[in-house]
């Protein structure tokens, strides 16, 4: 270990201190916060000693707290992005149509406000959503080059988890076959999108990057659905031998609570609950109700909506899902 010394003014010399955890509160921005804080002690008389890179330690500390308690992105990920899509700081700042050194202060550690923290983690969980700013936004970037550098990039991120998730939808939805005795192709649809929408609200990125189309009968992936329709109302024999090893513990824990709390109501349950959610209303708005369309749900509107039942449930695990669905089971 390391022996520092430190100035000591019980003792008035420089000792050596020891570092012992401590809980500790402290406001921010109105509200009082708990945090684990390294404290130093002198080794000699026992007297708390200040040591100046413990406070930033501390601090660091006392701002994470506050970004999980509040659902803000995290600073490590905000400093993933410029590296991510190959754009500077400030080029960034200008494309979001911020202030020109905002990305920098995030970046350097300052607490970004809700709303700027949600657009954030959307470019974080999806670069297609990025490109699409980035093809918006081109006007307000002072060279030409910044943009097409980075749209190379990202471009070519989305050629790779186009081909990763090709299968990654179909894994899910064999996973949720294998491990569900009674769905159907209408069940199964709503699973998906269940899933989506919640692994964005509880990891901050997409379970898949397939999007859906808000259908008549609810959101659909038309992929899923063509592989299947021949089932109809039936259920769909499950895939015995699932492979499951492209999805993570975390992604696995999400989708056996959607089995339980979700794939227990009926195609039709599931179809009259997301007809009273805002991302398939929004996406067919003014169209009747029995009209065929392809109308797309964007991932940005699902990502908004769950990460909100998130919030208004108080929901700390997937496991939570639960006190959502049965919710709306009580209201339809
Ligand atoms: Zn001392």
């Amino acid at each position: 270990m390391n022996r520092q010394t430190v100035f000591c003014p019980e003792c008035r010399q420089d000792v050596i201190y020891v570092v012992k955890e401590k809980r500790e509160s402290a406001e921010l921005k109105g509200d009082l916060y708990e945090f684990m804080a390294q404290i130093a002690y002198c080794e000699q008389c026992g007297q708390e000693v200040f040591v100046p890179e413990l406070e930033d330690v501390n601090l660091k500390e006392l701002y994470d707290t506050y970004r999980q308690k509040n659902d803000i992105i995290s600073l490590e990920k905000i400093q993933s992005l410029p590296e991510k899509y190959n754009i500077g700081k400030r080029p960034l700042s200008l494309l979001l149509g911020w202030g020109e050194q905002t990305f920098s202060r995030y970046y350097d550690g300052d607490m970004p406000t809700k709303q700027y923290s949600e657009i954030l983690k959307l470019i974080h969980a999806d670069p297609a959503y990025y490109l699409s700013l980035l093809e918006k936004g081109k006007e307000n970037l002072k060279s030409e080059k910044a943009y097409e550098k980075s749209k190379v990039i990202t471009e070519r991120l989305l050629d790779y988890s186009a081909a990763e998730s090709q299968s990654k939808i179909e894994v899910v939805a064999d996973y949720l076959l294998s491990k569900c005795g009674d769905i159907t192709p209408l069940s199964l649809q709503k699973a998906l999108y269940y899933a989506q929408g919640f692994c964005y609200a509880f990891y901050e990125k997409f379970l898949f990057n397939e999007d859906c189309e808000a259908w008549v009968h609810g959101p659909v992936y038309p992929k899923i659905y063509r592989q299947y329709r021949d089932y109809c109302f039936d259920s769909i024999e499950s895939e015995d031998g699932v492979d499951a090893s492209v999805l993570s513990g975390e992604e696995q824990l999400l989708l056996d609570s959607i089995i339980n709390h979700v794939c227990c109501y009926s195609g039709k349950t599931l179809e009259a609950f997301t007809h009273t959610e805002k991302p398939w209303i929004l996406a067919r708005a003014g169209l009747p109700l029995d009209a065929p369309s392809n109308r797309l749900i964007t991932k940005e509107s699902i990502g908004e909506f769950f990460a909100s039942v998130k919030e208004k449930y108080h929901m700390l695990s997937p496991v939570n899902i639960k006190a959502y669905t049965r919710d709306l089971f009580a209201q339809i």
